[in-house]
């Protein structure tokens, strides 16, 4: 295979991210993506003249009937005041004037990184409480928050006072660090639309607005959903863990109304035998957000046509695309059309496999849907590799593997987690902190299981970014998980992986959180590297060493080697069908913003995706996208969880070489890829690690073995 830099990667950064957040805020990113990255950098500015007439013009500082709510928006009005009287001293103050900054650009930057660490601030907290907040009204009061401050990231963003000023900075005498942050935040600015006429501006103020808006609708249109079905005999349930069924409750009439959440629907389309049952859930699944996201998509993707057009590019794919790794959709269209075809022998063969088990159950089934796929996998995996998920899960307590995770990164880095006596916003919310060679480095939140009005997947939220000698770096994370109120509950072995992931996110937040500059800090690199290391991180929980430390049974148990044995054989079936099924939504989210989205069909173009790339026919009344929040998030770049895997695999082959849980590598990954953050590029941080340029061979390894 084609190595992957013939792809002709693109060095980014995290600042052009700062400003995508602008586009794209960072919190309706984070309250849309799976595996979140860090929300954070933001930039705002305005002319105070421009200040001034956004102050009449949609900055919103109504007072709230809740008390709670109301003194919440008051600390946010302070935090966007502050940020919004930094911008006007950067744009005006002598103290920064082009001749001064000429001869010394150091004030200049970090009164700008003062103004970031404000925002960053404001936003992180606002975004976390949009949320997570159990009362309703404070999340109002944060999505009012991080409308308003939006709006002054826009005007940061379209400052051409600031961007004039720091265009006088002398890059060739900046160490590379600084000179990294200048250059990519001129980059930013230019791409951003500093230079614009006025009226050009106003416009991308008024689609940034927009923007923002519609991504917060999609979001809570998601969350509020309330599609639900009904059961009315328990026999329907056959085949679900006995401990599941017991903690349903049935109504009145003795129903069992079961929601779209995570922890209701994955059992169910695991194990339960009901076909109907299963394709009942599977529909309304696809239903959450139907009809309202239809057409707040179809206006998401208008605006970001139009603004994409307006910064002079042919189409909104374009714009994202120019700044990332990957360079142009044309690049991302091809990248995904390799793996297609590199997974497409290995995906005929998982499908046979499935159809060949569906027709012991029904012999006269010529093919396999959707629906079925995830029970029959479970099947396969039992029949055929003799694992039964409803023991592996014996093996994991939620308990247990919170503390095996704690206790793997304490290993692999060295480090100790110890509790924060903090306050939390909400009783099951837990708070700690990591110690490095007897010094605090880092703090975190755990708030990881359901509860009405939360966010309803698995991120890392930053709540701030990590400056040396200023701040220390605070993430959460926020996932819903089995559990509230009981350890013991148990996962399913992927959520166990999911829980490392989005732990990798936190640990590469904390220990690429000692930075000089928050546009540099923790997650802040390019966004079709972000995932990387999360992904790399989930091998772990597929290494015997690390499972006998913590998986446990009731009896307590340890996981025996004969069942990681053959957990790791299935592993590799499916993947083909996994892999192709990515590229239907990488497929999808290019698609939707290749091109001029007047009367786009998004169920048509999801179709023909579908079509495409995967073995299973569209079920009707099905709506995948109205909940798909990547296509707000990472709007045409979903490709990139598949291009960062590539590089995670390469990274991985490290560890296989010397050993999985040799702390001598780990130590050398963490300084290499982690503790930069975004001060270099992501490439140079992969080859700083590897001794050389990453390339696509491990990935085509995994994708063929055995
Ligand atoms: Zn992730």
């Amino acid at each position: 295979m084609q190595p992957v830099q013939a792809m002709n990667p693109v060095n980014s950064s995290t600042l052009l991210r700062v400003f995508s957040h602008i586009l794209l805020p960072v919190f309706v990113m984070l309250a849309t993506s799976n595996c979140s990255t860090s929300p954070t950098k933001v930039k705002a500015t305005a002319k105070p003249v421009v200040a001034e007439q956004q102050a009449g013009n949609g900055v919103d500082w109504h007072p709230l009937p809740n008390e709670q709510a109301n003194t919440y928006l008051l600390e946010c009005k302070a935090a966007y005041d502050s940020a919004k009287q930094q911008l006007s001293q950067l744009e005006s103050a002598k103290e920064f004037a082009e001749n001064l900054v000429k001869a010394d650009p150091k004030p200049l930057l970090h009164a700008i990184n003062q103004l970031d660490i404000t925002l960053d601030t404001a936003n992180g907290k606002s975004g976390l409480y949009f949320n997570v907040h159990p009362t309703a009204e404070v999340r109002q009061a944060a999505e009012l928050c991080q409308t308003n401050l939006t709006k002054l990231l826009t005007d940061y963003s379209l400052s051409f006072l600031l961007y004039t000023r720091l265009a006088a900075v002398d890059t060739e005498h900046l160490d590379a660090v600084d000179k990294r942050f200048v250059v990519k935040m001129l980059q930013s600015f230019k791409r951003g639309g500093v230079a614009l006429p006025a009226a050009e501006q106003k416009k991308i103020r008024e689609l940034s607005d927009a923007i923002t808006q519609l991504g917060m609708a999609f979001s809570n249109n998601m969350k509020n959903d309330s599609h639900k079905v009904v059961v009315k005999d328990k026999q329907i349930l056959a085949g679900l863990p006995a401990d599941f069924i017991a903690k349903l409750k049935p109504n009145d009439r003795g129903e069992y109304e079961l929601s779209t959440d995570y922890p209701i629907y994955f059992p169910i389309m695991q194990y339960a035998k009901n076909d109907q049952l299963r394709k009942d859930m599977y529909i309304a699944f696809r239903q959450r957000g139907y009809p309202a996201n239809d057409q707040v998509l179809k206006d998401l993707l208008s605006r970001r046509y139009e603004l994409a057009k307006l910064l002079g590019y042919e189409n909104y794919a374009q714009f994202a695309t120019d700044d990332m790794m990957i360079k142009t959709p044309e690049n991302a269209q091809f990248f995904i059309d390799k793996i297609d075809q590199a997974a497409k022998p290995r995906a005929n063969r998982d499908y046979q496999e499935l159809l060949t088990r569906l027709r012991k159950i029904d012999p006269k089934a010529t093919r396999v849907d959707d629906w079925q796929k995830t029970y029959l996998d479970d099947l396969v995996k039992k029949d055929n590799y003799q694992v039964d998920s409803q023991k592996v899960r014996e093996y994991f307590s939620y308990g247990n593997v919170e503390k095996g995770i704690f206790d793997l990164t304490e290993h692999q880095f060295g480090v100790q987690i110890k509790p924060w006596v903090t306050d939390v916003w909400h009783p099951s919310v837990k708070a700690f902190e990591i110690w490095d060679k007897g010094k605090i480095i880092g703090r975190f939140y755990l708030d990881m299981h359901p509860r009405e009005g939360k966010y309803g997947h698995a991120a890392k939220f930053s709540v701030h970014a990590g400056i040396t000698g200023v701040q220390l770096p605070v993430a959460a994370l926020i996932c819903n998980f089995p559990g509230a109120n009981n350890p013991a509950a148990l996962m399913q072995h992927d959520e166990v992986e999911t829980y490392l992931h989005e732990f990798g996110h936190l640990l590469h937040h904390i220990f690429g959180g000692q930075q000089r500059w928050v546009a540099q800090s923790g997650t802040a690199t390019e966004t079709d590297f972000v995932e990387a290391p999360s992904q790399m991180l989930e091998e772990w929980v597929w290494d015997a060493d690390t499972l006998k430390t913590f998986a446990r049974n009731a009896k307590g148990e340890v996981i025996p080697d004969a069942l990681i044995k053959k957990l790791r054989k299935s592993r590799n079936f499916g993947k083909g069908l996994w892999t192709r099924h990515q590229m239907f939504y990488a497929n999808m989210a290019l698609d939707f913003y290749n091109r001029d989205p007047a009367n786009i069909d998004l169920t048509g173009l999801m179709k023909e995706s579908q079509a495409k790339y995967s073995p299973f026919p569209y079920v009707d009344k099905t709506y995948f996208y109205t909940s798909f929040g990547h296509l707000d998030g990472y709007s045409a770049l979903y490709y990139s969880y598949m291009w960062s895997l590539v590089i995670a695999a390469d990274m991985f082959s490290e560890f296989e070489r010397d050993g999985l849980r040799n702390p001598n590598t780990a130590q050398h990954y963490r300084e290499a890829v982690l503790a930069p953050g975004g001060s270099k590029a992501a490439a140079d941080l992969v080859s700083d690690f590897l001794g050389r340029p990453y390339n696509f061979d491990a990935f085509a390894r995994q994708l063929n073995r055995h």
